[in-house]
């Protein structure tokens, strides 16, 4: 198992090419949940910069619950994103849905990001598999980590070992006041079990802006190499997800209380 510590002992450190992922390395990921505009993308951009992201996240290719909610920009989206994140000097990650874009969202992309609704696509993780891009895979919401591991190996058994996990909550039985219970617990599992950098998602976890900040720095403390997270100027007219953003002045805060929390952990 290429993944397993067995395998290969020390940690997986990725290199992009504004970041270092994994190891003593602490990474901040931050951006709308999808991209909206040019201008605004761009607005993000600053605002994630600003509190020490060196990542751009922001989907293009949204997989929304309902087929009439918006379904993200495309390949327009990527443009932005990708013209945003070259200004301020960062990384983009974006989800890629469908094996057929992976060449083409490849060509924006620094760190494909594979959603939990896709973590068992397996067409789709030997496509990003077979590419040299940094893959973030999610957790599935209802995947337990031996799952994440096995979907993680059908990346790694196409040559790409370029892998971080992320745990952005799981369905359990009560799910009335989050969106999903974030499986803090699991960070530390997953890096006894693996070598590859192991992410934490506040924002899909918590479903509520409220409860955003404490997840977060609850996955800092228990030592996760780094944090994504959903952030949004007028999350009220947010094109999705506007009920678990942070808005710049509460994002800038966490970030500065996430890496006073590393330093010490
Ligand atoms: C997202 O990052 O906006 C997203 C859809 O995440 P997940 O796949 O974890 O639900
Ligand atoms: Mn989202």
């Amino acid at each position: 198992i290429q993944g397993s510590r067995e395998f290969h002992p020390e940690d997986t450190i990725i290199k992009t090419p504004n970041s270092l992922i994994g190891g003593d390395n602490f990474t901040m990921m931050a951006g709308p949940c999808s991209v909206e505009s040019s201008a605004h993308v761009r607005k993000m951009a600053a605002v994630a910069k600003a509190g020490g992201a060196t990542v751009l996240r922001g989907g293009a290719f949204k997989p929304r619950t309902s087929p009439y909610s918006f379904q993200g920009l495309g390949e327009d989206g990527l443009k932005f994103l990708r013209q945003a994140a070259d200004e301020f000097d960062m990384d983009v990650l974006t989800e890629v849905m469908d094996e057929d874009h992976v060449e083409m969202v490849g060509r924006y992309t620094d760190i494909f990001q594979i959603g939990a609704r896709n973590m068992q696509n397996f067409s789709l993780l030997k496509a990003v598999g077979k590419t040299n891009i940094p893959v973030m895979l999610k957790r599935g919401m209802s995947a337990t980590v031996d799952d994440i591991l096995n979907a993680a190996e059908y990346i790694a058994a196409g040559g790409n070992t370029q892998i971080m996990i992320a745990e952005r909550g799981i369905r359990t039985f009560d799910n009335k006041y989050t969106r999903n219970t974030l499986d803090v617990g699991s960070v530390p599992v997953l890096q006894k079990l693996s070598h590859y950098p192991v992410i934490v998602d506040p924002s899909h976890a918590a479903g509520h802006t409220e409860f955003v900040t404490k997840e977060a720095l609850a996955g800092v403390a228990i030592g996760a190499s780094g944090l994504v997270v959903e952030i949004h100027d007028d999350p009220a007219h947010a094109f999705s997800d506007g009920a678990q953003a942070l808005k710049p002045e509460e994002y800038q805060a966490m970030a500065d209380k996430a890496f006073a929390i590393r330093d010490l952990v």
